[in-house]
């Protein structure tokens, strides 16, 4: 699928909308979910223009590859979930139900959640 430069998290990273920034670095951008779905829910980001897992792993960077997964667990330690247990989640493409075409990752925490349901 081609990058659509026009969806809602190339906007953030671009500063056209605003967003609750929680940490960025060289390659990531993590905030938090407009619509949270538990007491903690942040996405992260990469920077570069990927629509999903599938493009990111097959053209970004060894680098934006671990700064990615590195970015999620500094994150998850920055909002207080690391030690109590959370989930990270990246829905991918139509029947992953992915609604953002800009490859994100979720992370939810604060508590119990719910079994995973396919
Ligand atoms: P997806 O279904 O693509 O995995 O998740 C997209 C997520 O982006 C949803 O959880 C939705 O609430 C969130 N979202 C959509 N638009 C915005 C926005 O403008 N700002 C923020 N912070 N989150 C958004």
């Amino acid at each position: 699928m081609a990058y659509d430069s026009n969806n809602v998290f190339a906007k953030i990273l671009r500063g056209e909308i605003p967003c609750k920034k929680v940490h960025e670095d060289e390659y990531t951008l993590a905030f938090h979910d407009i619509a949270p779905q538990a007491p903690v829910h942040v996405l992260v980001i990469p920077k570069g223009a990927y629509t999903s897992m599938d493009d990111f792993t097959a053209q970004a960077s060894d680098a934006e590859i671990a700064g990615l997964f590195r970015a999620v667990t500094k994150v998850a330690e920055m909002v207080g979930v690391k030690d109590d247990g959370w989930r990270l989640l990246s829905n991918i493409g139509a029947n992953g139900g992915q609604e953002v075409p800009h490859l994100h990752v979720h992370i939810f925490g604060g508590r119990r959640l719910g079994r995973m349901v396919p």
